[in-house]
């Protein structure tokens, strides 16, 4: 069974065709600048084949119109015809309270994701476009939605309400959602599969550590609680985003420099983070070479970081009342060393340590801790494609 994953963001959409008898990605590619000159294609078959080229994208349309030509293509396709594609698994932001799992799309879903536009205003309409552009030209095909806040559907209120007017909450459905739930639900399985250890017995803190970062207390196999809340600015520290600082601060600053509420969002999205206390950059291999030549604030920044990753386990195994492992994934949870062990240092109290050699481990599933960590700390790579598609396998299979 092949199925097509489509992740599609406002002028970008990226794809994935898999092969689900062995799970290997056929094709993979990305179509940007889409609506904008110069629009191009780039992908890439699993046999090392692979184009980049200008095409005319007006629209998502268009996009999926140009991907599946590239699919089928004498000489970069990997299918001979569309037939063979048969679901489309959609990566959908946000899904409010209405969707706790994958659904399969039908009219009420999209009226449904609709809805959700005003709690995901940057992320919901290109979800919905890509979706509407797939059923144009794959008109019969399955269509899945799989929502990035839906693995966290089963926080209790204690941990999703806040501490606002009630009415607020009933109004405006403000409460945390929290992100990034594909990810923790896939590395979270993941990570009981490699314990050999069911799932449902099993209390797991997830660490997706990456330009957005999040944490989740996955306790046998159903989250109570997660750092990201509203939007995806809560919580930690990232790469360009403040995540959670005093309330207070918002209004104080735009009272003392006269900002906008537009100003203060773009502050706290887009110049805030690591990015801001370094001074440097946002991205943590810039980073780690800054402290290598002496800069106290990127190693500043570096400290900030581990600090509350570490603050939040503590927080998450007490939550929990116990923890059996520590799972990092994405860019930095799987490839930085440095990071890892920083927020494992002191950790031996409550019984884990990790073995620094294994530590040394770069984007690959490892089992880092010591043979007597009660605690074990794993890195799993994500894939939150692969998710997707098997989540739209279990729907149409
Ligand atoms: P993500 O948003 O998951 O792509 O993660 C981005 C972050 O991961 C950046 O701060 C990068 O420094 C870090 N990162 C991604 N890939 C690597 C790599 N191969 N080696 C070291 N750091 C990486």
């Amino acid at each position: 069974m092949k199925i097509l994953v489509v992740n599609a963001g406002s002028s970008s959409l990226k794809y994935q065709l898999i092969d689900m008898t062995d799970e290997t990605v056929l094709a993979k590619g990305l179509c940007d600048r889409i609506g904008i000159p110069g629009s191009l294609i780039k992908h890439k078959t699993y046999d090392g084949r692979s184009v980049e080229k200008e095409i005319t994208m007006a629209d998502h349309k268009d996009a999926i119109a140009s991907l599946i030509k590239v699919l089928t293509h004498e000489e970069w396709g990997v299918i001979k015809s569309l037939d063979e594609i048969k679901a489309v698994g959609h990566r959908v932001v946000h899904g409010g309270e209405k969707f706790f799992k994958s659904v399969i799309i039908d009219d009420e879903v999209m009226q449904a994701i609709e809805e959700c536009v005003e709690l995901a205003p940057l992320h919901n309409p290109p979800n919905i476009t890509g979706i509407r552009a797939c059923q144009q030209i794959m008109n019969g095909v399955p269509q899945v939605a799989v929502f990035d806040t839906a693995f966290h559907q089963t926080m209790p209120q204690k941990a999703y309400i806040y501490a606002l007017p009630y009415e607020y909450y009933k109004k405006y459905k403000l409460r945390k959602y929290g992100f990034h739930g594909t990810s923790h639900k896939y590395v979270a399985e993941r990570a009981a599969q490699i314990l050999g250890k069911p799932y449902d017995k099993l209390k797991i803190v997830t660490c997706h550590l990456g330009n957005g970062s999040s944490i989740a207390a996955v306790d046998c196999g159903k989250v109570i609680d997660t750092s990201m809340g509203f939007t995806p600015l809560d919580g930690l520290a990232m790469g360009t985003r403040c995540g959670t600082i005093d309330p207070a601060v918002v209004t104080f600053l735009m009272n003392k420099e006269g900002l906008s509420a537009e100003e203060m969002d773009a502050i706290m999205n887009k110049k805030s983070g690591v990015l801001a206390i370094s001074g440097v950059s946002s991205d943590f291999r810039d980073l780690d070479d800054a402290v290598d030549q002496g800069n106290e604030r990127a190693a500043l920044a570096l400290e900030v970081f581990s600090y509350q990753v570490k603050k939040f386990i503590g927080a998450y195994a007490c939550a929990m009342g116990g923890i059996d492992a520590i799972v990092f994934t994405a860019g930095i949870g799987e490839n930085n060393p440095k990071i890892r062990k920083m927020v494992c240092e002191g950790l031996g109290f409550m019984g884990a340590s990790i073995n620094e050699e294994k530590n040394l481990v770069r984007g690959a599933e490892m089992d880092i801790s010591t043979e007597d960590s009660k605690v074990r700390v794993l890195v799993i790579p994500t894939n939150e494609e692969l998710a997707i598609a098997k989540e739209t396998k279990k729907l149409v299979g």
